[in-house]
C-alpha cells in the first residue's frame, strides 16, 4: 500500500510530482495547499480563517490544518493509499499524524525533494501565484527552514526518509522517484 508524504521547500516541485505519481498509482493526491486555496476561493469558514496566514506566507494554525487532514483521511477513497503533499509541515503536525495513523504509521515513507535555494526562488517567481511575491516567498522559505526542515531529521531518524534530487528535468525527477519507491 502506497502511503507517502512529500516534504521539501516551496517550489521544490512537490505538487507536480505528487500528482503524477498519484495518478500513476490510482490513489488520491491530498494537497493541503490546494484544499486551502479551494476553501479561500469558496470563502468557506475555513477559507476565511486561513486567508490572512496564506497571504503573509505564514503557516495556518495547526488545529485548522489537522482537522482538515483528519477529515480528508477519513474518506473512503483513502483506503487504497494516498500521497500527502504539504502536510505535515511542523513537528507537532507530524506527531498528530502519527496518532491519527496509529498502527500503519510505520509503513509511511517520506520523500524529501532537494532543490537549492536560488533555484526555488526563480521557480516561485516564474509561477506567479497570488502568494508568490518576493516578500512572501522570502517569508515562506524562512518558515520552511524554521518549522518544516526539522522534519527531515525526524523522519530520517526513523528510517522513513527517501531523498530525491529535485533539481533536474520534471521527467528525470519522476524517474528517480519511481526508482526509490520500490513498494
Ligand atoms: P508551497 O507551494 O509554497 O509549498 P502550498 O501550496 O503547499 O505551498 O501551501 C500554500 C500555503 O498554505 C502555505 O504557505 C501555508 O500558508 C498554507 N499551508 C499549506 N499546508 C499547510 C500546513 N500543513 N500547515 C500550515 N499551513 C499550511
Amino acid at each position: 500500500m502506497t502511503r507517502l508524504i512529500f516534504l521539501g521547500p516551496p517550489g521544490a516541485g512537490k505538487g507536480t510530482q505528487a500528482q503524477t505519481l498519484a495518478q500513476y498509482r490510482n490513489i488520491p493526491h491530498i494537497s493541503t495547499g490546494d484544499i486551502l486555496r479551494g476553501a479561500m476561493q469558496a470563502q468557506s469558514h475555513l477559507g476565511i480563517k486561513a486567508q490572512s496566514y496564506v497571504d503573509r506566507g505564514e503557516l495556518v494554525p495547526d488545529q485548522l490544518i489537522q482537522d482538515m487532514v483528519e477529515d480528508r483521511l477519513s474518506q473512503p477513497d483513502t483506503k487504497v493509499g494516498w500521497i500527502l503533499d504539504g502536510f505535515p509541515r511542523t513537528v507537532s503536525q507530524a506527531r498528530f499524524l502519527d496518532d491519527l495513523l496509529q498502527f500503519v504509521q510505520h509503513s509511511v515513507r517520506v520523500i524529501n525533494l532537494e532543490v537549492p535555494d536560488e533555484v526555488l526562488i526563480d521557480r516561485l517567481l516564474a509561477r506567479g501565484r497570488q502568494d508568490d511575491t518576493p516578500e512572501v516567498i522570502r517569508r515562506r522559505l524562512e518558515v520552511y527552514r524554521e518549522q518544516t526542515e526539522p522534519l527531515i531529521n525526524f523522519y530520517r531518524d526513523r528510517h522513513q526518509l527517501l531523498s530525491v534530487n529535485g533539481n533536474q528535468l520534471l521527467s528525470e525527477v519522476t524517474g528517480e522517484l519511481e526508482k526509490v519507491i520500490t513498494f
